[in-house]
């Protein structure tokens, strides 16, 4: 289960979004966040609910690799 408190993100508002994945609360939160407060869209939103989420990002590893040739 993670959850998302809009709140973090706008003060005051006392929505919250409870779902099974990280990329549910990112949907749900984002179409919040857009429809009612009027935040624009993007990677820049979404970063900021999943940085907002307690949640752990799971997906999207980045490459761990120290150094390799292109
Ligand atoms: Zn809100």
């Amino acid at each position: 289960m993670k959850k998302f408190r809009c709140a973090d993100i706008v003060p005051g508002c006392n929505a919250a979004v409870r779902t099974k994945t990280i990329d549910e609360v990112v949907a749900q939160a984002g179409g919040h966040l857009t429809s009612v407060h009027g935040l624009a869209s993007g990677p820049d939103l979404s970063y900021r609910v999943r940085i907002a989420s307690p949640a752990k990002v799971s997906s999207g590893r980045r490459c761990a690799a120290p150094s390799h040739s292109l």
